[in-house]
């Protein structure tokens, strides 16, 4: 299976079994932005979940946040993004096509003309006035990054939470930024969502901390199944980090297009709080309780992305199985992400008594897990589609079902099959849920 294959394959499957749509579809699409479909939203808010379970309510020493998207223009003066958030762009003399200076060497991509204007700074932050008058005065951004949510927030946060050094704080939501060569599915896109945290500390242990982000954000994907040969973590080199940095590790994910970022965990020193300290004339120091000293706490950021998460969840999950000569198409997501847990089939749609029973089932599943029903289809195919979307486990009630009151439990994986009493199902497949490791 070669890997641009690969890449086609899973966009059209998200296509297909109602993960991933074009926007705007019926306009000819909106370019490089996505929607998630009845599954995908299960998907992605699975991530989500996970994400938070472990990160937040796992942790003793975090807790979350919803900052607005909208922020005082006077943020991205202090975050220095109004300054320097920027691409250089050139345009082809030729061709007229414009380009990112650091994406084309001397030859026009597009028509293979050597002739560039000067390269030109563009600012990535998308631009939106607030209130009835469109001036300089309402002017605003939708927020780049939902990280400078958290930094203004930090007094808040001490002051009503009591948290002492060293504690994080959680944000996941949407950030906005007017990339000028997106591309790669739901890899980079102009509206994405972001789940940071910013971690704060005295400054002696920042070195330390930086170490165990790394190792504790590695570890979570792992645990969410991704295949360790497919993860890897790269320094960056001195070169590429920012002025005020003072180490940075991506978490890289080998995508069919290639390694690639699906987060980055940053030790940006005290120039965040510095900075915005600076530029509200707010006391932004840490004040220690006991020793009452008062200083700008250092900062671990493990920033990932929700959208590259849920696409290496789905690449990674990606499996073809060759069955008596037909190839099996499975999803193989861990227990935590598979949108669907449980599908309920019964095998005759005709037969009144029998669709009761299937009904009443997914209805007493449903409490416990996320359960569907469907008649729609021949068996073979109904298991298909629910392999397709990586379904744990289906439920087939048939005609013995109505006199033995047994129905038959379908393993995704193995596809093996157990004849299990109706009033026992329930029960069974807590169990398999709960002594699953992936
Ligand atoms: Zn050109």
């Amino acid at each position: 299976m070669s890997q641009d294959n690969l890449m086609e394959k899973i966009v059209s499957l998200c296509k297909r079994r109602g993960f991933i749509f074009q926007s705007s579809e019926i306009y000819g699409g909106l370019g490089s932005v996505w929607d998630y479909g009845p599954l995908g939203v299960e998907l992605k808010r699975n991530v989500k979940d996970a994400w938070w379970k472990a990160m937040v309510h796992g942790r003793d020493d975090m807790v979350g946040l919803d900052a607005g998207i909208l922020m005082h223009p006077k943020t991205w003066k202090a975050s220095g993004h109004t300054e320097n958030f920027s691409d250089i762009l050139v345009d082809c003399k030729t061709c007229k096509k414009r380009f990112r200076k650091d994406h084309v060497g001397d030859t026009c991509p597009e028509c293979g003309a050597k002739d560039f204007t000067e390269g030109r700074a563009f600012n990535l932050m998308m631009k939106t006035y607030l209130g009835a008058v469109e001036d300089e005065n309402s002017l605003s951004y939708l927020r780049p990054e939902t990280a400078q949510g958290i930094f203004v927030n930090f007094a808040n946060v001490v002051d009503t939470m009591h948290k002492r050094l060293p504690f994080g704080v959680a944000q996941i939501g949407k950030s906005f930024r007017n990339e000028i060569t997106p591309g790669n599915f739901v890899f980079r896109t102009r509206e994405f969502e972001q789940m940071e945290i910013e971690y704060f500390t005295q400054p002696e242990d920042a070195d330390k901390m930086y170490e165990e982000w790394i190792a504790e954000r590695y570890r979570w994907y792992l645990d969410l199944g991704i295949k360790k040969e497919t993860l890897r973590l790269r320094p960056h080199a001195q070169d590429e980090l920012a002025h005020y940095a003072k180490g940075c590790t991506d978490i890289e994910y080998l995508f069919p297009f290639g390694w690639s970022e699906l987060e980055g965990i940053a030790n940006r020193t005290d120039y965040d709080l510095k900075q915005h300290a600076k530029h509200s004339g707010k006391n932004l120091q840490y004040k220690d309780p006991v020793s009452g000293q008062e200083f700008y706490p250092f900062i671990i950021e493990p920033s990932g992305g929700v959208d590259r998460a849920t696409l290496a969840f789905l690449t990674d999950a990606y499996c073809e199985e060759q069955v008596n000569d037909a190839t099996r198409v499975v999803l193989k997501f861990s227990k935590h992400l598979a949108p669907i847990k449980v599908a309920v089939l019964p095998l005759l749609k005709k037969n009144a008594e029998l669709v009761t029973m299937a009904r009443r089932l997914k209805g007493d599943l449903s409490k416990i897990f996320t359960t569907v029903y469907d008649d729609t289809a021949s068996i073979g195919k109904l298991y298909r589609r629910q392999d397709e979307v990586g379904t744990f486990f289906c439920v087939t009630v048939d005609v013995d079902s109505l006199t033995d009151h047994q129905v038959t439990v379908r393993h995704r994986d193995t596809m093996k099959q157990d004849r299990i009493s109706i009033e026992h199902v329930k029960e069974y497949l807590g169990q398999q849920f709960s002594t699953n490791n992936s």
